[in-house]
């Protein structure tokens, strides 16, 4: 039994005295006038006893709910994410479709009983996509249930893009040519605009519900009574853990995507289920969209342009994963190495070198052998003296030991070694992918020792530098991210609280300076130095990670790296580690998907190609491809024996810029027809060869500019 005094505001002000007992607790709350005040919303507000009167009343007790921006809102407890949507605005309401408590996801009904951060999502969210496509694997769970009886559902996620329904068909067998009625049915039960609703359940009852599917009877035997949860809608009902969206109504065009076989859990040792992967969209435009972008996707593919180019090749017999670059791949590598050389060369980076393998002591010493030594490829051992290397996998450790090979002193830093190193990774063979997920790779490596006084200045040098590199290879959207501590875990994290904080404001500060669009994110950083990200959108929307700057506090410890301060003694230095590209394989994968293999006109490995009309004109030819070679346009001549039709049709296959068409009037007047890629029907312009010339470093002068420090 509890005491509480309450005083009530509203006339007739009076003290009275309540004794809260559990029975009334458990009683219904009633809103009713207080009987002494005529006032429905007087305070005080539970079951309780009131002097002599036994006044019922409701306890409304108010919750404070904070929401993204910092705002605070009161509500009652009880009041659901969808309630504070439509205190936020009734418009922003309609939109909303799921929401989390607390980094928890909720549905957009659970009663809030508690203060807490509430945010709320749309279909612009990724959380909002995902209470989307998991609440559309349960209406195709049900559309897949009614239309083949007798199958046993087991896990249906949201994933990228969409969701799967694991699920096992027993005798049935479906199809591509079953995806349509299985479409059809999902949307009709859509537009019943049932509701989702969760329950909890108990194991119990839970075991019978799935007494015959003994996928479900194993999950829910590994969950604890008490935290068991189904979600109804329609006349459906499965195991869930919640997340959805307030009902079917808002799901408007779904498709399926493909079937595949998938082991139950993961594992072959298990039954083969029937994977069905699904997509689905608020509009049917978006879903048109969608598939359009596939569609450019898979034209736009690096595997498939790598090839079509010539640029890079793999071979079984070499071993997957380790790309074979062809000529014109190389050259493109090489031009590109040479395009960051110099920008860094100007920003006062040395070029080193070091070799392929190392000593394993020296990555005992980095502390990569203990962290990825048994998850990579394994030491190779001498024949003679047993000593044993492993296939360098980063270049830091070396670099490391290129600044130990002399003292220094505060005035030499920093010191700025540059490495275009090719390092090994073991990946599985499965998780190997085109040139974005490979085993042997190279990175546009460098690593920056300096003094901690100095990091701020280096940040904004290594960002200008990024920049730079962005800038010249048409990646124009990119937002950043700032990878700092979580500062109630602070013995995560090596090195003083004190260079954290400095390293820190370090990377805002530059960030702020350089006018990035940027998040800070607690918690992101490495144990050994915070970061920054850069996320690079390209044409078709897809978010890359391309660029990442990396403060280190651990290495400069662990190689016991030093340099004699002003007050004469020894210091650490920090060191930065950064690589615009992040490795040339995955550069060149993105760049191709980017462009679609159209490359920006100073990068592209054939600038021109000159096209005779037929081999009368092929001195002609060769006399203006020495012309441009003089000026350094990369070109070549197609002399084959065939049409110019026929020429031009595979130079625009090459994606090559321009095609220069040489016949006899070109030849009389010393002039050449050019043609752009891409531009059919629009006519040839004649122009003599310093024209051409100056078309084309224009062009060019407009992407790549000499980097200024
Ligand atoms: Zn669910
Ligand atoms: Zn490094």
């Amino acid at each position: 039994m509890v005491l509480y005094n309450f005083t009530l505001s509203t006339p007739p002000t009076t003290s009275i005295k309540v004794k809260f007992t559990t029975y009334h607790f458990n009683t219904q709350a009633i809103t009713h006038p207080h009987p002494r005040s005529n006032s429905k919303n007087t305070h005080i507000y539970c079951m309780c006893f009131c002097n002599p009167y036994i006044c019922e009343h409701k306890l409304k007790t108010m919750i404070k709910i904070t929401l993204p921006d910092g705002s605070i809102r009161e509500f009652e407890k009880g009041a659901t994410p969808m309630d504070v949507a439509k205190n936020i605005s009734e418009g922003f309401a309609r939109n909303v479709i799921s929401a989390s408590f607390n980094n928890t996801t909720i549905e957009t009904t659970t009663p809030l009983e508690t203060d807490g951060s509430l945010t709320l999502y749309t279909w612009n969210d990724t959380e909002g996509k995902k209470a989307f496509w998991h609440s559309t694997s349960h209406v195709m769970a049900q559309a897949l249930e009614e239309l083949y009886s007798g199958i046993k559902l087991t896990l249906g996620p949201a994933i990228d893009n969409g969701f799967y329904y694991d699920v096992d068909f027993g005798d049935h067998k479906i199809t591509e040519a079953d995806f349509k009625k299985i479409e059809d049915r999902v949307l009709e039960i859509s537009r019943g605009k049932h509701e989702f609703k969760m329950r909890s359940v108990s194991k119990a009852d839970a075991l019978v519900m799935y007494k015959d599917n003994e996928y479900k009877t194993e999950l829910i035997s590994n969950l604890e009574d008490g935290t068991i949860t189904f979600c109804d809608h329609s006349t459906f009902t499965d195991l869930c853990r919640g997340g959805h969206i307030p009902n079917t109504g808002i799901i408007k065009a779904m498709k399926i995507m493909s079937v595949a076989g998938a082991y139950w859990r993961g594992d072959e040792k298990n039954k083969q289920l029937t994977r069905v992967y699904g997509t689905s969209f608020p509009k049917q435009k978006d879903l048109t969209d969608y598939l359009e972008l596939l569609e450019e996707a898979k034209r736009r593919d690096h595997r498939k342009l790598g090839k079509e180019l010539e640029l890079f090749a793999f071979s079984q017999k070499v071993g997957q994963g380790l790309p074979l670059w062809l000529p014109k791949g190389a050259a493109l590598r090489d031009r590109l190495e040479q395009f960051l050389k110099r920008a860094q060369k100007k920003a006062g980076y040395e070029q080193v070198v070091t070799p392929h393998i190392g000593q394993k002591e020296l990555y005992v010493t980095s502390g990569h052998y203990a962290k990825y030594g048994a998850d990579s490829f394994q030491p190779i051992s001498t024949p003679a003296e047993g000593e044993e290397f492993l296939l360098k996998p980063m270049n830091c450790p070396h670099h490391c030991e290129i600044y130990n090979t002399k003292p220094w002193s505060y005035k030499d830093l920093p010191k700025r070694y540059a490495e275009f190193g090719t390092v090994y990774r073991y990946e599985q063979s499965g998780e190997l992918h085109g040139l974005t997920r490979v085993r042997g790779f190279t990175q546009d490596d460098a690593h920056i020792f300096c003094t901690p006084e100095q990091l701020d200045e280096e940040f904004k040098k290594v960002i200008d530098l990024v920049l730079y590199v962005f800038g010249s290879l048409g990646f124009e959207n990119f937002t950043a991210q700032v990878s700092v501590r979580d500062l109630d875990n602070p013995d995560k994290y090596i090195g003083s609280v004190e260079n954290w904080e400095k390293a820190e404001q370090a990377i805002i500060n530059a960030a702020k300076d350089k006018g990035l669009n940027y998040v800070i994110e607690s918690g992101e950083a490495a144990f050994y130095g915070p970061k920054l990200d850069f996320m690079v959108k390209d044409a078709l929307g897809r978010s890359w990670q391309l660029g990442t700057i990396q403060v280190d506090y651990n290495l400069p410890e662990r190689f016991d790296l030093t340099y004699k301060g002003a007050d004469d003694k020894l210091h650490r230095p920090v060191m930065i580690h950064r690589a615009p590209f992040g490795s040339m394989e995955r550069f060149i994968a993105i760049l191709l998907e980017h462009t679609a293999g159209k490359f920006p006109l100073w990068l592209m490995p054939e600038q021109a190609i000159i096209l005779s009309l037929s081999e009368k004109y092929e001195n002609y030819a060769k006399k203006v491809l020495n012309l441009l070679e003089n000026d350094e346009i990369r070109a070549l001549i197609d002399n084959r024996n065939e049409t110019i039709g026929k020429k031009i049709r595979d130079a625009e296959m090459q994606k090559i810029p321009f095609m220069i068409i040489v016949g006899e009037e070109e030849e009389k007047n010393g002039t050449i027809s050019i043609r752009r890629h891409g531009q059919e029907g629009k006519g040839n312009a004649t122009v003599t060869i310093e024209e051409f010339v100056s078309i084309v470093n224009e062009e060019i002068s407009k992407t790549l500019k000499v980097f200024t420090v």
